[in-house]
């Protein structure tokens, strides 16, 4: 034979999740922390590895003492966490469990890809109530389509990735109240936003809450997340989730950046700080339309968006996410807020590219992708 057969025809309308792996200097358009692991944990985290880390052995299925860690800070039982290989698995172990073909996925774009990937992916149903246009969640919309369509899961990640926007907590509380689908709240930002739908959890059996330690405990490139649910909810994703997901060294490191917290407080304060810096800075720029954020990245509209990436790329070295062909999202760039220098960089970069296309309009003339002008009919 030399051929292979197709795959499952759900697969002929995904793309795949594209991170995008462009060599820049700058890197501020994964939304990572600008900082390694401090090095007080690195220490700890090798004496760990020489130590007592069995490399040979599978690791705990269920992370048990990085799980008991997570409920006693959230005042809950170790059976109402579960911990994954970061947030993106556990988001596909929701999804595997209540979707499904015959089943839909509320989403609210623009958001996240990943929800709307996992539910292709797996044959489930997705039901789309776009923003409105300062990104805010479509209330209305939103609550009309549950008695609708009524959903199995519901996504509202908070704040939300790529714009920034939190969703009301009387908002959480009114899906959670319309429904007994999943309710996902996805807190990937908790950190940086400082608000939760936690106290809620005991009333609403249906509300699940997403964290990460890829953003403020700096270790995205360990893969490492966790839900907060009911037990009963839990007990049904065990049946779903690979067993051996987070590796034993993902675990230690994890476990200690955990508990050893309030060491990542002052890089939260130093992005709080520069995310207050990249929007004043952003907005005294000039035809820049700059969107309010609490999480470690900030949306700004430009006029040639597409065009003012490739500047930031090639003249400045400094890459930042172009979500300019998302519905929704038209000339609009992602930044991260990295440490103050790359803020600095950042800014001083924006200020040069825009009076240049400013100059070039001025002109008559257009702004080339390398700086230089040229005449517009060339
Ligand atoms: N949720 C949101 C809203 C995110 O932005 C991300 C990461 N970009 C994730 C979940 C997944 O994070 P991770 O898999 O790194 O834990």
């Amino acid at each position: 034979m030399k051929r292979v057969r197709r795959p499952r025809p759900e697969l002929e309308h995904v793309s795949p999740y594209d991170a995008k792996d462009i060599r820049a200097d700058v890197r501020l358009s994964a939304n990572e922390n600008p900082h390694n692991l401090p090095g007080e944990i690195l220490d700890k985290l090798a004496d760990r590895v020489r130590s007592d880390i069995a490399f040979n052995r599978y690791p705990d299925p269920m992370s048990g003492r990085l799980r008991t860690l997570i409920a006693e800070a959230n005042g809950l039982d170790p059976g109402n966490i579960l911990v994954g290989n970061g947030g993106d698995e556990l988001i596909m172990d929701l999804v595997l469990a209540w979707g499904g073909p015959g089943r839909t996925l509320l989403d609210l774009p623009p958001t996240f890809s990943m929800y709307g990937i996992d539910a292709r992916i797996t044959g489930t149903g997705v039901i789309e109530i776009p923003r409105l246009a300062d990104f805010s969640v479509d209330a209305d919309a939103l609550l009309g389509a549950i008695k609708e369509h009524d959903p199995d899961i519901i996504v509202v990640s908070s704040p939300n990735n790529p714009t920034g926007t939190m969703a009301p907590e009387t908002l959480i509380i009114d899906i959670l109240k319309a429904t007994d689908a999943v309710v996902l709240v996805d807190e990937a930002y908790f950190e940086f936003s400082r608000q939760t739908v936690r106290p809620h959890m005991e009333r609403h059996p249906n509300l699940v809450i997403l964290r990460t330690f890829s953003k403020a405990f700096s270790l995205a490139g360990l893969r490492a997340g966790y839900l907060l649910a009911h037990e009963d909810l839990i007990s049904e994703l065990t049946k779903v989730r690979q067993p051996y997901s987070v590796n034993k060294f993902t675990q230690a490191a994890a476990a200690l950046a955990f508990r050893e917290r309030v060491v990542f407080e002052a890089g939260i304060q130093e992005t709080l700080r520069n995310r207050d810096r990249l929007v004043t800075g952003l907005s005294t720029i000039g035809d820049v339309e700059v969107f309010p954020s609490e999480a470690n990245f900030v949306l700004f509209r430009v006029l040639q968006a597409s065009a003012v990436w490739r500047d930031l790329l090639h003249d400045h070295s400094i890459l930042v996410r172009d979500f300019s062909r998302t519905p929704g999202l038209e000339n609009c760039l992602r930044v991260t807020v990295g440490s103050d220098e790359e803020v600095d960089r950042f800014l001083l970069a924006m200020d040069e590219i825009m009076a240049s296309k400013r100059a070039a309009r001025y002109f008559g003339m257009s702004a080339s992708t390398t700086g230089r002008l040229r005449k517009v009919d060339e």
